[in-house]
């Protein structure tokens, strides 16, 4: 079904992970990882581009298949390892500290695109050097809807061609602190409107355990977190979210403000099971229905009964 498949590009990767709930060394993460594996679950045809080295288990493969995620983009570096990222949370579970990163294959990534996947008509860029993300788009032919990624890192060292970028792109998401860094505003209304001013059509600010606003020229939407009482491992929820966003929009095949508001539902409540368990844990052990009964619950979390007010007020 090539007119709702889903492309990422991004980082495929081994974490070691220390949060207040625990610890777990060399699992399974990176940002294409969470969002495929996520966005996978909405998405009829989630194809997958990023790199990996000699070590990466053949399992891991399987277990993409095993989901469907078509990985005939994945390189493999025979002379080089695997990305690796080290992250601690204290309490404050809105913010990894990164305690080390060995780029290793991924610090040289090419991307190459195959062929059948370049008419792809959602595509995603996962987090990376907006000129690896440039090399992407240049060999995407004409997608329908194209999401950006960007973290505090290309803000500080590559600003000039992350701009470049954001100007031609459909979407930015990014988290709350990042927009204000980007774009030197105040607050994030004030950031979203810098942003849009920048080229995107839509920008989608994530607020962590605040939830999450999207902005469009006409309109704003927010909407909470998932009310989870215990967080075991928060990582990958930013890219999980991504892909609950994404994998929605590509299943409608369409990116109205009403898709777009689905899209954000099926977001949040994919980053919740992300941060349930230590790493992907959470994701591989899902199922639709326990993703559908989510969406219900969370549905009644945001409802707000006007209706009845303005009922009651026609009644006065
Ligand atoms: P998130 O918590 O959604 O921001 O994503 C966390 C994932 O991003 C982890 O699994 C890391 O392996 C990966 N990651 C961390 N730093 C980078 C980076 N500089 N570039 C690409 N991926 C990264």
């Amino acid at each position: 079904m090539p007119a709702r498949s889903l492309l990422v590009v991004g980082s495929l990767a081994f974490d070691t992970l220390e949060t207040p709930s625990g610890h777990a060394a060399d699992e399974l993460g990176g940002s294409a990882t969470y969002f495929s594996h996520s966005s996978a679950w909405l998405a009829p045809e989630v194809r997958l581009v990023g790199v990996v080295g000699k070590d990466f288990p053949k399992r891991h493969i399987v277990e993409f298949r095993d989901r469907g995620i078509d990985v005939s983009g994945i390189q493999v570096e025979g002379r080089g390892k695997t990305f690796r990222w080290h992250g601690r949370y204290g309490k404050d579970m809105n913010n990894a500290e990164t305690v080390s990163v060995e780029l290793n294959v991924f610090g040289k990534f090419e991307p190459k695109i195959p062929a059948p996947f370049r008419k792809s008509p959602f595509v995603f860029l996962a987090t990376g050097s907006p000129r690896t993300q440039r090399a992407v788009l240049s060999q995407v032919d004409r997608p329908k809807f194209v999401l950006a990624d960007t973290m505090n890192l290309w803000i500080e060292t590559e600003r000039p061609a992350l701009l470049d970028l954001v100007h031609d792109v459909d979407g930015l998401i990014l988290n709350n602190s990042e927009l204000l860094q980007l774009s030197g505003e105040p607050n994030v209304v004030a950031g979203a409107r810098w942003a849009l001013a920048q080229g995107p059509s839509v920008v989608v600010v994530k607020k962590g355990e605040h939830g999450a606003m999207l902005f469009t020229e006409e309109a704003v939407c927010a909407l909470p977190a998932y009310p989870l009482e215990r967080i075991v491992d928060p990582t990958g929820a930013g890219d999980s979210f991504a892909g609950g966003f994404m994998g929605h929009l590509a299943r409608a095949g369409s990116v109205t403000m009403q898709e777009m508001k689905r899209a954000l539902v099926y977001g949040t409540v994919l980053a919740s099971f992300a941060c349930e368990d230590f790493g992907l844990r959470r994701l591989f052990g899902l199922s639709n229905r326990e993703i559908e009964s989510r969406v219900e619950e969370f549905a009644k979390v945001v409802s707000v009964d006007l209706d009845g007010r303005n009922a009651r007020r026609r009644r006065k």
